[in-house]
């Protein structure tokens, strides 16, 4: 059951017969419908009022003086008027009501069965479907709005990503620039920083006359400070090769445990000065491998000389095993002044020291970590990291067996550092 409009309708009836205009007006009233009836009798006026004010709904007759309902409704329809509009036909027109709706009638009703049920349902139906039309038009306007602004939004979107992308290569240009530029500087500076380094070592020696002890002491510390100089300037052009994409690995086969022998012998002397324990454990089956010789010495150096520098009591333990899937891992353990968890993700990160302070006690350029990360990454290997402040570190690095020459120019472009390095 539909329930009654209760709002008060307001009606036009435009019939140019003044009986049946009545019987309209009667069965309208006989309705429990409320409303307020307008009545004229030509199309002319019928158009005029409907354009001036708003109805809820007009009765057209379909035989009007000079003006078929036809094409009044066409009119209306035309300029805009979308209230329902029903047609009082005359008997035998029901064909011609047929067209009529095509042309925009919302019901018709014929005028030998005007009653004031008849006229109610239609009215209540007419309106109903009329509101529901607005509603929907409504709807469907509010969604092209939404649709507009989403297309709006998708354009600055765009927009903005590829500002972005410009912006990203603009600063992929600047930082190889800068790498290129570095690497350049680093390469200039050391021709003479070895002359210095070279020319202080032959004062050193003595070979010409006697040095007195102030000024054997002088150039002493031109050597020490050339040498440090000489290792942060070696760091900076590697890690600018690096960056930079121009840094090759040279493939060759050697022996892994060889080059651990040899990297431990040349650091013994620092562990000896330390009295801590070097301890070297090679549970490796095969120790051939195909890789970098001088980057993988460089990578073990930087890993042991760490480990000695941080540790003043204990020992200094490496380990070198077999991994399934033809990987090698290198674990370097000690017993030193260990890593606060809160650094732990910082320490892969260029110059990046835990200890800051101008007055540090252990020297270093804070690239170590950096270039090893690097190296790694080059080499398809992971470095990862287990520490507990004040009880030691373990550093552990992972690399295929055999690296294949494809891997030399994979690329290790960024500093970021991964979460993955820690080890659980
Ligand atoms: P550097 O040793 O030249 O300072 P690295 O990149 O090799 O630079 O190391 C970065 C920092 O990580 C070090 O300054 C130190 O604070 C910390 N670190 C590295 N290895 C150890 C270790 N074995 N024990 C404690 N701290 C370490």
């Amino acid at each position: 059951m539909t329930t009654m409009i209760d709002d008060c309708l307001r009606l036009l009836i435009v019939d140019d017969d003044e009986v049946d205009r009545m019987s309209v007006r009667r069965a309208l009233t006989k309705s429990r419908l409320k409303f307020e009836l307008s009545e004229v009798d030509s199309a002319e006026v019928a158009a005029a009022v409907l354009k001036e004010s708003a109805f809820d709904c007009a009765f057209l007759d379909y035989r009007l003086p000079g003006q078929s309902g036809l094409s009044l409704v066409r009119l209306l329809r035309e300029s805009g008027v979308r209230i329902p509009l029903i047609i009082l036909t005359g008997q035998g027109d029901e064909e011609t009501a047929v067209s009529l709706m095509k042309a925009g009638a919302s019901d018709y009703i014929s005028k030998a069965k005007i009653s004031s049920e008849a006229l109610s349902r239609a009215l209540q139906a007419a309106i109903r479907i009329y509101k529901a039309e607005q509603e929907t038009a409504m709807a469907n306007q509010r969604l092209r709005e939404t649709n507009e602004l989403l297309i709006r939004k998708n354009r600055e979107l765009e927009l903005q990503r590829e500002q972005i992308q410009r912006q990203n290569m603009q600063l992929t240009e600047v930082s190889r620039l800068k790498s290129e530029f570095l690497a350049t500087m680093s390469h200039e500076l050391r021709t003479p920083l070895n002359a210095i380094i070279g020319f202080s070592q032959i004062l050193l020696r003595q070979t010409k006359g006697n040095l007195t002890s102030y000024q054997i002491d002088m150039v002493s510390r031109v050597l020490s400070n050339g040498q440090n100089l000489l290792a942060l300037i070696s760091d900076i052009l590697d890690i600018s090769k690096i960056e930079a994409g121009r840094l090759e690995l040279k493939l060759e086969e050697f022996d892994l445990a060889q080059l651990i022998q040899a990297t431990v012998d040349e650091l013994r002397s620092l562990a000896d000065q330390k009295e801590l324990l070097l301890k070297v454990e090679i549970a490796l089956e095969d120790s051939q491998i195909c890789n970098d010789y001088q980057r993988m010495r460089q990578i073990l150096t930087n890993l042991l000389s760490n480990a000695i520098k941080f540790t003043e009591d204990g020992c200094v333990h490496l380990k070198a095993e077999a991994l399934p899937a033809n990987q090698i891992l290198l674990s370097v353990k000690d017993t030193g002044i260990g890593i606060a968890a809160d650094q732990l993700e910082h320490i892969f990160d260029a110059f990046h020291q835990v200890d800051q302070t101008v007055t540090r006690k252990h020297q270093g350029t804070g690239l170590g970590l950096a270039i090893t990360d690097l190296l790694l990454n080059m080499m398809q290997g992971s470095i990862a990291v287990e520490s507990e402040y004040g009880q030691g570190s373990c550093f552990q690095i992972r690399f295929p067996r055999r690296l294949s020459a494809e891997a030399q120019t994979a690329s290790a472009k960024s500093f970021v550092t991964s979460s993955q390095r820690f080890l659980t």
